[in-house]
Parts: C-alpha cells; sequence; structure tokens
C-alpha cells in the first residue's frame, strides 16, 4: 500500500510540474506574440503620418513658397497636426506599455466627475477641431470618485475620438455624467456606425479592430479602448458597450462613488 501511495503522489507531483511548466510556456508565448503584434502596429502607425510629413516638407521645398504664403501656411498646418497625431499615438503605445509591464502608477485622490467631463471635452474640441458643435456636453449632478484625474480624462477623451471617428457626417456625441445606485456612470454616446453583437464583446480587447482598413484609414491602433478598460478597471470600475450597427454606441465608464452625498441623508430620521 505504501507503495501504491508513492506512486500516487509522484504521478500527481509529475502532473502539477507539467502543468505549471505548461503555463510558464503560455505566457513566453503570449508575451512573444504581444511584442510581435505591438512592434507590427507602432511600424506601421508611425509609418503613415511619417510618409504624410516628408510628402508635405518636400511639397514645400520644391515649391520654395515663404511660411507667409497661403499655401505653405496650409501645409505647415498639415504637418502640425500629423505631428500631433504622431505624438499621440506614440503616447498611447508607452501608456500601454507600462500598463502590460505593471508599472503604471494611478494617483488616488478625490477627482470631481464633472471636471472630468469639462476637461475630457475640451482636450477632445481642441484635438479633433470641432467647430461644429457636433459635441453636447452634461457633466450632470456634482459627484466624485478615488483616483487619478489624468488617467480617467485620457479615458474619456479616447471614447470622445472613437465616437468622432466611427462617425459619419452629420456626428452627434452626447458626453454626460450620473449616479446610479452608488455608481457613477460617464456615458459617450454616437450617431456613428454601431456595432454587431459580436464586434462589441470584443472591443474592449488589445489589437481588435472590427475592419483593420477603415480603423487605420482613421488613425487607429486597436489599442484604445483597451487602455480604457485598464484604466477604469484600476479605479474599481468596468467599461460597457451598447450598441446597434448602422445607429450608434454607449461607451460607459462604471466608477464607485466616493462618499454617496444624498443631500437629503442628513434631514432622515436616524435608523432609516
Ligand atoms: P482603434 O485605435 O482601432 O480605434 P480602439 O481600441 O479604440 O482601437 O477600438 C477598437 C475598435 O472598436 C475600433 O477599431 C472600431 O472598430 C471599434 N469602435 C470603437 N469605438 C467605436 C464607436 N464609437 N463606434 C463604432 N465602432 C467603434
Amino acid at each position: 500500500a505504501v507503495h501504491l501511495w508513492i506512486t500516487v503522489l509522484v504521478i500527481a507531483a509529475t502532473v502539477v510540474l507539467a502543468w505549471l511548466l505548461i503555463a510558464a510556456l503560455r505566457q513566453r508565448l503570449r508575451l512573444a506574440q504581444l511584442k510581435n503584434d505591438l512592434v507590427a502596429t507602432v511600424s506601421h502607425e508611425l509609418k503613415t503620418p511619417l510618409a504624410s510629413i516628408r510628402l508635405l516638407v518636400d511639397t514645400l521645398l520644391a515649391e520654395g513658397g515663404s511660411p507667409t504664403d497661403a499655401n505653405a501656411r496650409e501645409y505647415l498646418e498639415l504637418i502640425s497636426q500629423e505631428n500631433a497625431r504622431l505624438t499621440r499615438l506614440i503616447d498611447n503605445f508607452l501608456t500601454f506599455s507600462r500598463m502590460e509591464r505593471g508599472s503604471q502608477r494611478f494617483a488616488s485622490a478625490p477627482v470631481e466627475v464633472q471636471e472630468v467631463v469639462r476637461q475630457a471635452a475640451s482636450v477632445f474640441r481642441e484635438h479633433v477641431g470641432d467647430d461644429g458643435g457636433a459635441l453636447r456636453v452634461d457633466p450632470g449632478p456634482p459627484a466624485q470618485v478615488l483616483g487619478d484625474a489624468d488617467a480617467l480624462v485620457s479615458a474619456v477623451v479616447n471614447l470622445l475620438e472613437n465616437a468622432w471617428k466611427y462617425s459619419g457626417e452629420a456626428k452627434r456625441i452626447e458626453l454626460s455624467a450620473g449616479v446610479v445606485d452608488g455608481r457613477v456612470a460617464i456615458v459617450v454616446r454616437d450617431n456613428g456606425i454601431g456595432l454587431s453583437t459580436q464586434s462589441a464583446a470584443r472591443v474592449f480587447d488589445r489589437f481588435y479592430q472590427v475592419d483593420q482598413r477603415v480603423a487605420r484609414d482613421r488613425g487607429g491602433c486597436g489599442l484604445g479602448l483597451s487602455i480604457v478598460r485598464t484604466i477604469v478597471e484600476a479605479h474599481g470600475g468596468e467599461a460597457t458597450v451598447e450598441s446597434r450597427p448602422g445607429e450608434g454606441s454607449a461607451f460607459t465608464l462604471w466608477l464607485p462613488e466616493l462618499e454617496p452625498r444624498r443631500a437629503a441623508a442628513s434631514e432622515r430620521p436616524a435608523g432609516e
């Protein structure tokens, strides 16, 4: 009987060891794949704006115009836009890589939700130059969450930029905030191309794009929503999406509210 037990133990130990080994190998493979995906995406994404900049500069040089000419000014503005786009892309890649390595640190301070909404709207307007007033903003009632204001603003900006990118000509984007059952909801709603149920289930996965050609044309790299999800989860919340193809999408960031401010609470009789 002792022999039998020893044999069983040895087999069990071998199985556990083999399982651990396979798990470690899988992790390595996953990381290697991630690295490959990242290198491919980064190189591809950087090439397009860099090529535009080179073309514009070459044209400027060939025409020999001075920067005060209307034509030359237009080119310089385009160069500056492409440059800003490159900078945002690289910022996204850096944030993503810090998050993957687990070295991204988030501040933990009371944050005013209305401020996050206002700042995100203003950063977004600056990025896309929304003169047509496509964006409507409702900062909702005063509410606070605990966390990193900059990170939350960048998560909302990411949603707004997607709403802009994946909508047609007559864009209508609504950014609003509210409190539902002790949770803060920050919602970005658009009247854009929408998502099928299958795609909606995957949009927060890293590198997932419904249509790579469409997304890349619009300056996407498939990382934005995975960054949004990481930020929200680091705040103890979650990101969700509701969408219909051809009608539009609503992305919501759910965050635990800090000290629910029930105005009436102090007036209620004790024990209620
Ligand atoms: P990308 O850089 O490609 O935009 P994201 O991670 O931000 O990457 O989004 C992933 C994919 O989800 C996009 O490529 C697009 O197909 C889809 N998507 C994101 N936001 C929207 C939206 N508001 N409406 C429709 N599709 C969207």
